[in-house]
């Protein structure tokens, strides 16, 4: 029984190590990547549920690993606030969308905001509005191009520091959403102290849609809520016609989810530039 015992701990024991090792050889590899760009931008338009019309797009990146083929942010983005890499691959990020708006500028015809994905660690440390403005300035870019996203619980810092990017961001022209709304623990009061444009409402929420009065009883009092603050709301995770027909007759300004469209490359995103009519 001691044989087994021994020979259980040292499978456990072995696995451990194992585990430590793909994860460096992960944070190694990724570290790789941010200094040679593996990365591509895929944009998810979002529509004006009024018209119809595109309102503009959100940036998502992808791992385009030279192997493994695009790798989903939701398996290193992660490791990357963990490790502190989220710092060079957030400016890779922002520079690679002012970048592309600067290409569809060149192009002519009318180009569409792009929201940016913002951790709380970038946001804490000040560089956002530092290295945006930089990339606007270097790129010829307009700041009413771009728009930023931040969760609730990355707006709930140290609020003298968060209030302080915001104000800065708001300086620049830029406009703040509040990503996953309803997944966190943000106040009204705090809503409307740090003076933010839009509210996404979590997917999750849009998913309850159709399915009984609760779903959208929430949507109404956030939809209320976010008017009575001057605020936009923005319905994610739209995925069928019926979630649509409800959130128009909810007043919702915008949606953006699989009924219209998955995230694109940045080709076939333009492409959209020129449709008409959406749905
Ligand atoms: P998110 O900001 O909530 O982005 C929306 C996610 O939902 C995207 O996943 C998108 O592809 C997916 N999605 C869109 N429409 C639908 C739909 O109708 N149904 C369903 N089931 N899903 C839908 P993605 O691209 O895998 O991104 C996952 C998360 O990774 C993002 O969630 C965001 O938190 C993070 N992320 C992505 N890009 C960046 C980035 O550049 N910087 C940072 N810091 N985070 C990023
Ligand atoms: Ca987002
Ligand atoms: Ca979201
Ligand atoms: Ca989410």
């Amino acid at each position: 029984a001691k044989e087994e015992k021994k020979g259980t701990y040292r499978f456990y024991s072995s696995q451990y190590y194992e585990k430590i090792r793909s994860r460096l050889r992960l944070e190694q590899a990724l570290a790789l990547a941010i200094r040679n760009d593996e990365f591509v931008m895929h944009y998810q338009p979002r529509i004006a549920t009024r018209t119809n019309k595109l309102a503009g797009m959100e940036a998502l990146v992808r791992w385009a690993h030279p192997e493994q083929g695009f790798i989903p942010p939701n398996e290193f983005i992660p490791l990357a606030e963990r490790t502190g890499l989220i710092l060079p691959l957030g400016d890779l990020v922002i520079s690679k969308v002012c970048a592309q708006l600067a290409l569809w500028q060149r192009e002519g015809g009318t180009v569409f905001p792009v929201s940016i994905n913002v951790s709380a660690r970038q946001f804490s440390e000040g560089r956002v509005s530092s290295h945006l403005a930089s990339c606007l300035a270097r790129y010829q870019v307009s700041s009413h191009l771009i728009e930023v996203e931040l969760t609730e619980s990355a707006m709930m810092g140290d609020l003298k520091t968060v209030q302080r990017e915001i104000d800065a961001l708001n300086q620049l022209g830029v406009k703040i959403h509040v990503d996953d709304f309803g997944t966190g623990y943000s106040s009204l009061s705090l809503l409307n102290q740090l003076k933010l444009d839009v509210l996404k409402i979590d997917r999750a929420f849009t998913a309850q849609l159709g399915s009984g009065r609760e779903g959208e009883i929430f949507f109404r009092a956030i939809v209320s809520m976010a008017k009575a603050l001057g605020m936009q709301v923005v319905a994610e995770g739209v995925e069928t016609k019926e979630q649509l027909a409800l959130l128009q007759t909810l007043d919702c300004d915008e949606i953006q989810g699989y009924l219209i469209s998955a995230p694109l490359q940045a080709e076939r995103m333009s492409a959209l530039f020129r449709q008409d009519i959406f749905v």
